[in-house]
């Protein structure tokens, strides 16, 4: 058995350290990380997509809203009765599967990632995510045979470094484009916490899509470490909801040290991992 390979991870011994609150559908876990911040995890799909409330005294951020195998919604109205904003951290399925049932939806200003929130994804394109060996126990509710993701209207575009005053609570957006032209970052005020979407969690880092650059990533990921100082902890959108900060500090060496020695392929379907210490890049 390969302790590295999902789902041999679970459970990930830093989540546990944290304070679980029940949830109502068994598909998620639910941690609280501070008065006004709770993670909501689905560690029994493979990619163990993490969503987070950030609580305001007027308002409320859903940053991204999971794969939608379960009821997200209901989860977070059992969590507060302010109302919710949903912010995608990027368009990519796992972030968006329960956009649909939210009013407000809103994305950085990106057209490759609004016409997807817009778009959805068909039965077919969802069957990639749900093959066998890819989940544990699904809920009862769930119909594999009929998972699909519907389209969202994205209600508002983001631009970078702007600010969100939730009431006592502000967050800065921070476009950090490298895993998707759209990625963006979340960084709280109050509690010190970024919220870094697929820019950063410790596993594998997607820097090979069609859709990522790897020098729009370098950059972004150098212009977080220049936000350190603010930055407290690290709240990934997989894998552990409550990182160090210095894990921003040793992805941009990591970044260097591939750039400076990375041998480009002639053939480009040729994808590498490189393996550094709590994460790797796929490129
Ligand atoms: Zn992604």
């Amino acid at each position: 058995m390969n302790n590295t390979i999902w789902p041999n991870v679970l459970p990930r011994p830093s989540n546990q350290k944290l304070s679980q609150i029940k949830s109502i559908s068994p598909w998620f876990q639910i941690f609280q990380l501070n008065k006004h911040t709770y993670a909501l995890l689905e560690p029994f799909q493979a990619e163990e997509v993490i969503s987070y409330l950030i609580l305001g005294e007027d308002r409320a951020i859903l940053l991204d809203t999971g794969m939608g195998v379960a009821n997200i919604q209901a989860e977070i109205e059992k969590l507060t009765q302010i109302p919710v904003i949903v912010i995608n951290s990027h368009s990519h399925y796992d972030h968006r599967g329960d956009n649909h049932r939210f009013d407000e939806v809103w994305v950085y200003n990106n057209e490759w990632e609004v016409e997807r929130l817009e778009r959805g994804y068909s039965i077919d394109q969802c069957k990639e995510f749900m093959q066998p060996g890819m989940y544990l126990e699904l809920p009862l509710e769930f119909e594999i045979a009929e998972y699909q993701i519907r389209p969202s209207s994205v209600t508002k575009r983001l631009t970078h470094q702007e600010v969100i005053d939730l009431g006592k609570r502000s967050i800065i957006v921070h476009h950090t484009p490298g895993h998707s032209p759209g990625s963006i970052c979340l960084q709280d005020t109050q509690y010190d916490l970024l919220f870094t979407g697929d820019t950063f969690y410790p596993g594998v880092l997607y820097a090979h899509f069609q859709e990522s650059n790897l020098n729009d990533y370098i950059k972004s990921v150098h212009y977080l470490v220049g936000l350190a100082d603010e930055i407290d902890h690290l709240c990934p959108a997989h894998n552990e909801a409550y990182v160090t900060k210095e894990f921003l500090f040793s992805v941009a060496e990591a970044f260097d040290h591939i750039k400076n020695n990375r041998k480009v392929k002639s053939d480009e379907s040729n994808k590498t991992e490189y393996s550094f210490i709590g994460f790797s890049i796929k490129l």
